[in-house]
């Protein structure tokens, strides 16, 4: 029987350490997993490519994604849009892969609604310090911007529970094993087996 992919949710406060954990993940299972790119209207920062990190793309552009339908979800995030393209997920997840959106909290949570059976992770650092410290630490952006996102990452530290799993990135290994063993057993859920389940039913009865 062919097994579908998994939808999952990484969220986490910028800076948390999401794209470090899921460049780990993706070394260790490069056939498993498929990380979707998002379109956005943020300017590359240095070393960003159109299409690898993102699809850079002009507000006109991004407006005609929302009208065209393309898009399975979109949020402002300090003052950019960010969406994720359609397409690719559902293609990826009818293959077997198990499809990563990297996405914010409005958007995590318009994808749950859309699609009930997505993993929804939320990333945390282990202390706040240690958040302002990677943020700066990371040096791409300005100070503005760092005191904009600590603040938005007052307003996400709300919805944290309503995620289904709290990673914390300390030590960065144990948390990629975690997220790949999280997503993993994700697989085994009774939702995501009702066409076994019913071929055992009758594989029993004609025995
Ligand atoms: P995000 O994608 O959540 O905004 P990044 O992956 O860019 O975060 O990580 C922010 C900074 O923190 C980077 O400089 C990264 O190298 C560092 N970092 C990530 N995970 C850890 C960790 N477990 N321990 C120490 N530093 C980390
Ligand atoms: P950054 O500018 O640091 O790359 O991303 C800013 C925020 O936008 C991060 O919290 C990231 O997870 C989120 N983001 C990236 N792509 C998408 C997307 O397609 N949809 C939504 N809703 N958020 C996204």
């Amino acid at each position: 029987m062919k097994r579908k992919g998994i939808l999952v949710v990484v969220s986490g406060f910028s800076g948390a350490g999401k794209g470090t954990l899921l460049r780990g993940l993706l070394e260790a299972h490069r056939e498993q997993y498929r990380l979707s790119i998002s379109a956005t209207t943020r300017a590359p920062r240095t070393g960003e490519e159109y299409g690898r990190e993102y699809f850079f793309v002009s507000k006109e552009e991004f407006g005609q994604m929302i009208e065209q339908d393309a898009l399975i979800e979109y949020a402002c995030y300090v003052g950019n849009y960010y969406g994720t393209p359609k397409d690719y997920v559902v293609e990826q997840m009818e293959a077997g892969k198990d499809v990563i959106l990297e996405i914010e909290i409005q958007g995590a949570l318009k994808v749950k609604e859309r699609f009930p059976d997505t993993l929804l992770l939320f990333v945390t650092p282990p202390t706040a310090a240690k958040l302002e410290n990677r943020l700066r630490g990371r040096g791409t952006e300005t100070d503005e911007v760092i005191r904009d996102r600590l603040r938005r990452a007052v307003e996400e530290a709300k919805y944290m529970d309503q995620y289904d799993y709290i990673l914390v990135n300390d030590d960065l290994d144990v948390c990629v094993k975690e997220m790949h063993e999280l997503i993993q057993a994700q697989h085994l859920r009774t939702s995501k087996n009702r066409a076994l389940i019913a071929e055992i039913r009758e594989e029993l009865c004609c025995l």
